[in-house]
């Protein structure tokens, strides 16, 4: 019997999971790469599937980046767009994901020439065939590159003003280190005035500091990542008392070294300091793994049980973007969810 086949992983699987923090180009798999490239005439640096898959052994999150940014090349109309999230959402329904919400990144499709009415007609098509196909909803993430100008992440939400209405929040991702989130203040403060809210990553590979920056000087309602918060424990009990949402990326941070192996991951710690924990696959293609299998390695490394991963699921719930009938409709089927015996 594999892994997969456990009677934990079934259950695992069945658990009406929210998955919070997923950028939709980080799920482009090597085949669809492929795929698309040959359809849009465009030359990959690799000979196979096999040769992308062996660059996939990364130092830390720039030398992912490159990878990343280098692979979304290949998304150029709005079917790119839409095939590519179809294809996602197809593998979340296999991993009993009930809710999806989806962040991508304008401006690295507006560099390479992709306006912006591709990224958002494509993957809003994909979120509305989902939830008739599969019934899964999904919310829609703006995100801004920090290590990009904000002024320039002004004018593209500026630019985006006749999809404001399907944007769920506004985020902030891309390279952490020595990019602080407190230069994005205008644009956050900019959705903000109409009623956008917004989350950002922080803490991943920068330090606490900017965790208690994006809060405060962003205004966002989740931490993306946040894991180093551990490192200020004044932080600590601010972000636990206001029940301020992380959204955790266990697999990822392993991929990009933010903690040696996953039994030396701070989830434990985090968890048992009264933080609001979420579990999320952040790039499922590039780093090994999506919903199903974030949730089966916590389970081997941390031996969670069942109740461990109905309360993360049920943090989730509360802190997605949906509307009150389609959250206390999943709220619902938790409860009906057989917990440990
Ligand atoms: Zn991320």
């Amino acid at each position: 019997m594999t892994t997969r086949d456990t009677e934990m992983t079934t259950w695992l699987r069945g658990l009406p999971k929210a998955e919070l923090h997923l950028h939709i180009e980080g799920t482009l798999e090597p085949e669809l790469m492929f795929a698309l490239a040959e359809r849009n005439g465009v030359t990959l640096p690799y000979d196979s599937v096999a040769a992308v898959r062996a660059a996939y052994d990364f130092d830390d999150l720039p030398s992912f980046l490159d990878l990343y940014y280098q692979g979304m090349g290949v998304l150029h109309t709005r079917e790119d767009f839409f095939d590519l999230a179809m294809a996602y959402f197809a593998r979340a329904q296999e991993d009993g994901v009930a809710h999806v919400e989806l962040s991508f990144d304008p401006q690295a499709h507006l560099v390479r020439g992709v306006p912006l009415e591709v990224p958002f007609e494509g993957l809003l098509a994909a979120c509305r065939e989902a939830e008739s196909r599969y019934d899964i909803s999904s919310a829609l993430i703006m995100s801004f590159l920090r290590d990009r100008d904000p002024a320039e992440a002004l004018e593209v939400f500026e630019q985006a003003a006749p999809w404001h209405a399907s944007i769920d929040a506004v985020g902030l991702d891309s390279a952490e280190r020595d990019h602080p989130p407190g230069r994005f203040a205008e644009v956050f403060e900019r959705a903000r005035a109409l009623g956008i809210p917004g989350v950002a990553h922080a803490g991943e590979e920068g330090p606490a500091a900017y965790i208690r920056e994006a809060w405060e000087a962003l205004e966002v309602c989740r931490i993306d990542h946040g894991v180093r918060c551990l490192e200020d424990p004044e932080l600590v009990a601010r972000l636990r008392d206001a029940r301020v949402p992380l959204t955790v990326c266990p697999l990822s941070n392993v991929k990009l070294k933010v903690t040696p192996t996953l039994t030396e991951h701070p989830l434990p710690a985090l968890r048992e300091a009264g933080l609001n924990v979420t579990l999320n696959s952040d790039d499922p293609a590039y780093f090994g793994g999506g919903m199903l299998d974030n949730h089966v390695a916590c389970h081997e490394a941390f031996g969670w049980t069942r109740d461990d991963f109905i309360a993360m699921t049920h943090n989730a719930v509360q802190a997605a973007f949906m509307d009150e009938g389609r959250r206390e409709a999943l709220l619902e089927r938790l409860r009906g969810v057989a917990s440990d015996v």
